[in-house]
């Protein structure tokens, strides 16, 4: 049981149109390491046909074992879960669109190994296929969190990473509300290398990361390390404190000199200003108590609803479609 050299987790999300390609390739990759491993495909609620695809699909691959959530907690919830239930000595984490070429793995596993290292992050060394609007957010995202985290956050490094069992040891103990893995990994300071591929075309289906979701990974990434933002206030404040003096001085002034103005725009202008940036402060001081407040209530971030491989919960296949009505 304890065998598995290798768990490859990976998340899923209404990807049933990629999955027959996906397993198409990678079971392959994976045949041809010669060591037991076992696919951790990770069930993320979707609405589609994606768990009972890949539960049929297991019943010819036995190391594909599936892991489904009860709803849609998102990527990273779901890759929390899929560590959490990986058994193996090393654990990669892969896309399942084929972004990340699964041949990649067996590099990744090597150099691990002769290098004596933990961790491998796979490095988008050419993102040509991805839209110009993905790359350069993608570009400006990198920026940030290198300011905010340290440089030992390898840039282009996205979900697609080998862990050894010690970290993902470590990573289980850690108390993380909302994980940002691509952050945290590097922060914990193992003994890393990296392994550079191209970025392939996504092989079926459309990008599960609307503009929404790319939006709270970034804000997560932000205030997960950093107080940063709670420091804009200040900032704010003092600029404000600033214009008030030199508003002060001209007010002064032209009063001292016997002109009288009729002042509404200026009133109406500051008050208006000065109301914005207090509830600007206000909205990112709530932003901190809201995590707070998710963080004491400590809710579990995802339900596990079914297991293939521990026999957990129970999988609702939708009675046989096929049989009547269709063709
Ligand atoms: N994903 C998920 N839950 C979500 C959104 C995405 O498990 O709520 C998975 C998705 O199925 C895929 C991976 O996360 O395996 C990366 O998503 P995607 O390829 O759509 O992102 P992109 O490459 O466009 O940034
Ligand atoms: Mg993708």
């Amino acid at each position: 049981m304890d065998s598995t050299v290798l768990s490859v987790v990976v998340p899923m999300f209404n990807e049933e149109a990629v999955i027959p390609a996906l397993v198409d390739r990678l079971r392959p990759a994976l045949d041809g390491l010669g060591v037991p491993y076992e696919v951790v495909a990770v069930d993320d609620g979707s609405a589609d046909r994606t768990a009972t695809l890949l539960f049929e699909h297991g019943r010819t691959w036995p190391e594909l074992r599936l892991v489904k959530l009860r709803r849609n907690s998102g990527h990273q919830a779901a890759l929390t879960a899929g560590l959490q239930r990986a058994r193996g000595d090393w654990v990669v984490s892969i896309d399942a669109d084929l972004q990340d070429p699964p041949e990649t793995i067996a590099e990744m596993l090597r150099v691990a190994r002769e290098d004596g290292l933990d961790v491998v992050y796979g490095v988008r060394a050419d993102r040509s296929t991805d839209t110009a609007f993905k790359r350069h957010t993608a570009g400006a995202y990198y920026r940030v969190m290198r300011r905010l985290v340290g440089a030992d956050v390898p840039a282009q490094a996205g979900d697609f990473r080998l862990l050894s069992r010690d970290v993902v040891e470590v990573l289980k103990r850690l108390p993380e509300r909302a994980p940002v893995y691509r952050l945290l990994v590097p922060s914990l300071g193992f003994a890393s290398g990296s392994v550079r591929y191209a970025r392939e075309r996504r092989a079926a289906g459309e990008t599960k990361y609307p503009l929404r979701k790319m939006v709270g990974l970034a804000w997560d990434s932000a205030a997960n390390f950093s107080a940063a933002p709670l420091r804009i206030a200040t900032w704010l404040g003092l600029g404000a404190f600033a214009a008030c003096l030199a508003l002060m001085i001209f007010g002064l002034v032209v009063w001292s000199n016997g002109t009288v103005i009729p002042g509404w725009t200026s009133l109406f202008l500051a008050v208006l200003m000065l109301s914005a940036v207090q509830l600007i402060c206000l909205g990112l001081l709530g932003e901190y108590v809201a995590r707070i407040y998710r963080t004491v209530q400590n809710r579990p971030t995802f339900h596990i609803g079914f297991d293939s491989a521990t026999g957990d919960g129970q999988l609702d296949i939708p009675r046989q479609r096929s049989a009547a009505g269709r063709r």
